[in-house]
């Protein structure tokens, strides 16, 4: 029989957050708790751990101890491989359980099999908790014979009619063993070097009142809003999603009514279920289109001027820089520079990806790499072909020009849509802009897609 005075341990990973969280509901439930964060050296020292996403993180786990610490618990942190931390805190506090979220990366599933395995000699159950990353987990909608779904239209048909359970209330009180607490990590002690200078703050109070806002702002009008990219009236709750600060199901539960914002939600889902079911994906097409993307110096100089928003073409630059500036960008601007990436400038989805998880704060495997094989054609998109104009889209979605006049000083005098085509300008006029000629016709770079795709 197990002991009822003996501790769980609730293993927080991307579930930084006291509202809806099944593990730490479930070990509360159960007795003493100890609320652990283990700061992974596979992490930090790889290729995804970067500024402005540690800062993100070191503000989240600041503000999960405090809310911890008002329920009288506390956050224990350990640094070290994950399996042997944890095993190592169970066998101090004789822990009966270890409760966790599920996740859908391969890494994610290797961590939890070694978490298993380290545990099992100690008598140490491991609860895996599917329900709180997600809406509807990986692997509960599928096609026929099939673990996943890789059409989204179809996915999100049977996405809507899944049950879903009730949001569950933080606990109120907490208790919890004595043991050596570790120190809450600073964000330079996560990752080195400068951050974006107009970040949004990390935590879930952060994430809540963000959230609570929109809802009474903009929820009713996101339908019509979401593609205005001045008006700047998305929710911007996806790194508060991406680091579990807010649950994806109290989310949607709450937004309900805006059926077209819960759509995007699903789209969050989808693509973590697709890379469940193919792992390979985040470095691999996911269906090959045979594309020798360009490569050497003049690839290269395009990529550059790409990164630093210095192409000529105001509403790629202006997103490009939101970036830099941000750590975010709206997704009609992701979608724009995607496609001017790979189709325009027939450059590899996978240079872009990896600038865009060096900078932002939602970087995520499974919706960055997704959404780049979904833009670049290689992905789950079934008009493979498409392209886009930069200025079509430009006079589209920003009419007035305000998003590019937000983010390139060079071009801030230059009033209404004319700011899009600045090469149109009287001569005299353009010489006193500090801003570049645009570096590709984008006619022609998407001709010479469609050509390599053989569509030409
Ligand atoms: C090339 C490219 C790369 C992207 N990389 C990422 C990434 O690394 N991380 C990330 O979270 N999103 C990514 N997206 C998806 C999308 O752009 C962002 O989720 C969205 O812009 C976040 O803003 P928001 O929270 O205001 O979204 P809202 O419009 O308010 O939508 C609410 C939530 O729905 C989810 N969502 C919305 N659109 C998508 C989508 N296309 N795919 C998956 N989920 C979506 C997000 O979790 C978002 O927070 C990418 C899109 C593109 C085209």
């Amino acid at each position: 029989m197990s002991d009822q005075t003996a501790p769980s341990i609730v293993l927080f990973t991307r579930d930084l957050r006291v509202h809806d969280n099944p593990a730490l509901h479930a070990a509360a439930g159960d007795g003493p708790v100890v609320p652990l964060f283990v700061l992974d050296p596979k992490i930090l020292d790889g290729s995804y751990n970067r500024p402005n996403r540690g800062r993100f993180l070191a503000e989240s786990l600041a503000d999960l101890a405090s809310s911890l610490e008002k329920r009288g618990a506390g956050l224990v942190i350990r640094r070290g491989e994950v399996a042997s931390e944890v095993a190592k805190v169970a066998k101090s506090v004789k822990a009966r359980a270890v409760h966790m979220a599920g996740d859908a990366s391969a890494f994610a599933h290797r961590r939890e099999d070694a978490l298993r395995e380290a545990l099992e000699p100690l008598d140490c159950d491991l609860h895996v908790h599917d329900d709180s990353l997600f809406v509807v987990p990986p692997g509960q909608v599928t096609a026929v014979g099939k673990n996943h779904m890789a059409v989204f239209t179809p996915y999100h048909r049977k996405w809507s009619k899944e049950p879903r359970r009730a949001p569950l209330a933080p606990p109120r009180k907490l208790s919890m063993p004595e043991l050596p607490m570790g120190k809450v990590p600073t964000s330079s002690s996560i990752s080195q070097g400068p951050t974006a200078p107009s970040l949004a703050r990390g935590g879930e109070s952060a994430g809540r009142k963000l959230f609570s806002d929109w809802l009474d702002r903009h929820a009713e009008d996101y339908e019509d809003g979401h593609d205005d990219l001045a008006g700047d009236r998305t929710s911007r709750i996806s790194p508060y999603l991406h680091f579990g600060c807010l649950s994806p199901l109290e989310v949607v539960t709450q937004a309900a009514p805006a059926e077209g914002f819960v759509r995007q939600v699903a789209w969050r889902d989808f693509h973590h279920q697709v890379l469940a079911a193919h792992p390979s994906s985040t470095r691999q097409d996911f269906r090959t289109r045979h594309d020798r993307w360009r490569t050497g110096a003049d690839a290269q100089r395009e990529f550059e001027k790409w990164k630093d928003g210095r192409t000529g073409w105001p509403l790629v630059d202006a997103a490009m820089r939101q970036l830099l500036d941000e750590g975010w960008m709206h997704n009609r601007a992701r979608l724009v520079v995607g496609h001017f990436l790979t189709k325009t400038l027939y450059l590899d989805w996978r240079w872009g990806a990896q600038h865009f998880i060096d900078h932002l704060l939602d970087g995520d495997t499974a919706n960055n790499t997704m959404n780049w094989q979904w833009v670049a054609g290689t992905g789950t998109d079934s008009r493979f072909n498409r392209v886009l104009d930069v200025t079509t889209q430009a006079l589209r979605y920003d009419s007035q020009g305000n998003y590019v006049r937000r983010y390139v000083p060079e071009l801030s005098e230059v009033g209404g849509p004319k700011v899009h085509t600045p090469w149109k300008l009287p001569a005299d006029v353009r010489k006193h802009l500090d801003y570049p000629e645009p570096m590709v016709d984008v006619r022609e770079g998407n001709d010479r897609f469609l050509a390599a795709r053989g569509k030409k």
